[in-house]
């Protein structure tokens, strides 16, 4: 297992061209591919500058993987971009709709390695998503889409561990009154025996005798909360009721508080419970599933996820993900000794684990039926960056400002001394004649051919 502490040691995230090396030796031959091997064999490769500083190629081959550091931000992007723009559409279209996140886990241990534990996440899916339990609580709901998206964080003693998030997209979400009265009085009961208890501890630290002032304020407190469960008795009531002549006065779920949301989401999600665990034995999981394998969460966390997951780089938020699979190449780049080759070992078993696994299901078919295009998700992209950038404003942080996004060309027969030179060396040269140069293209570009010809001239011949 890798150690804490060089966890905690390697960098939040290295730069991708670092990391893509770190990767070249960990990754079949044709995943090496990735960035290096032209879709024309003698065609010339484009070098991007992008507007935010970032440089990439065009005219290579790109290896399409989510383990890839090059493709698969990409990818989370576009899919988090099309996902955010479905939350959205479903939202404005159905106003009784919700979104839910359902998150489902399979029990591992750190012996079971990534194959194992994926055939049986993988398989425990697709088995409780065929289940009864699952068509009913679908229809029932009317969740007509979902997305069902892999992650994998580093879970410390038992290796890596992987889960699916859902995003589910119910149509109908009203909960009887009755419902919602009954969940409130739980809440506020146990609110009740958490104050009373703080009060009685508070009692208990202090010194001296009880004055007159803090009997008085004693007996408020009792009457408030008298008051507090009367008043949600008789809502309970209210609704009771009005069952009872036969009209079920309903509300929407999304209209409830987050406490009565929570509650009733977990009452679900422990009514899918028997048919996960089932679904888990199946596909022949040998440990004992907890309660917790299965949760449910309301719509602000499934939609801020999501768009966490595959946005936060391009809207500018943090994208440091804690024990991510993903920062495995981070500590394999910071070169930390014998433990950075077991996070070698770690990505190089992850990364097969996944050979021919979906990483993102359903969402072709929820942007169809909800009707979302490309150009919803790149304006709900668009959305989402001005909202971070006004955001930062207000606290007081400029945003970058836009760069000139410069095209240069690797030309044909210099292909090979890039790639002799390595992307880390061959970009760091470019990112720092393009600032030296003042972003003069014309100017880079011969600079960028006379440095790459020296290097076969230099007798470096090219590989290819
Ligand atoms: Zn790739």
């Amino acid at each position: 297992v890798l150690p804490d502490v060089v966890w905690d040691a390697a960098p939040r995230q290295v730069e991708l061209w670092p990391a893509m090396d770190a990767r070249l030796p960990l990754v079949p031959e044709r995943q090496q591919k990735c960035q290096r091997t032209r879709y024309l064999p003698d065609a010339d490769v484009n070098v991007h500058h992008s507007k935010h500083g970032r440089l990439g190629l065009s005219g290579v081959i790109s290896c399409d993987r989510y383990t890839c550091p090059c493709c698969g931000p990409r990818k989370a992007r576009d899919v988090a971009g099309q996902l955010g723009a479905c939350f959205e559409r479903h939202r404005e279209t159905n106003p009784d709709g919700d979104h839910w996140m359902l998150t489902l886990t399979v029990p591992h241990r750190l012996d079971d390695g990534a194959q194992k534990t994926n055939e049986w996440l993988y398989g425990a899916s697709s088995g409780f998503l065929r289940s009864m339990a699952w068509e009913r609580f679908a229809d029932r709901w009317g969740v007509h889409a979902r997305v069902r998206a892999f992650d994998a964080a580093h879970g410390g003693a038992n290796g890596l561990h992987p889960h699916f998030h859902i995003a589910l997209f119910p149509d109908r979400v009203m909960v009887p009154l009755a419902t919602v009265a009954r969940l409130h009085v739980g809440d506020l009961e146990q609110q009740l025996r958490r104050e009373r208890a703080d009060r009685r501890r508070a009692k208990r630290e202090r010194t001296g005798r009880t004055t007159d002032a803090e009997r008085d304020d004693d007996q408020q407190f009792e009457l408030e909360q008298g008051a507090r469960l009367l008043y949600a008795q008789a809502l309970y009531e209210t609704a009771w009721s009005a069952v009872t002549v036969g009209d079920v006065p309903r509300m929407p779920l999304r209209e409830c508080s987050q406490f009565v949301r929570r509650a009733f989401l977990r009452e679900l999600s422990s009514g899918l419970l028997p048919a996960w665990i089932s679904a888990v034995k199946r596909a022949g999981c040998p440990h004992s599933v907890s309660a917790h394998a299965i949760d449910l969460l309301p719509s602000e966390k499934a939609e801020a996820y999501f768009v966490k997951w595959g946005l936060a780089q391009e809207i500018g938020l943090s994208v440091e993900k804690d024990r991510s699979h993903l920062r495995l190449l981070d500590v394999v780049c910071a070169r930390l000794g014998e433990p950075s080759d077991i996070a070698a070992d770690l990505y190089h078993e992850f990364n097969e684990a996944m050979r021919g696994r979906a990483w993102v299901t359903g969402l072709t078919d929820t942007c169809r039926r909800l009707e979302v295009t490309e150009e919803d998700a790149a304006a709900y992209v668009e959305r989402m960056r001005e909202r971070r950038n006004a955001e930062l404003a207000r606290e007081g942080v400029e945003p970058a400002p836009e760069l000139p996004e410069l095209a240069l060309i690797v030309r044909s027969h210099l292909w090979g001394a890039f790639l002799r030179l390595g992307h880390v060396e061959a970009f760091a040269w470019i990112k720092e004649t393009i600032a030296r140069l003042a972003f003069d293209e014309p100017a880079v570009q011969r600079e960028l051919d006379a440095f790459l010809y020296g290097i076969v001239r230099s007798g470096l011949d090219p590989p290819d």
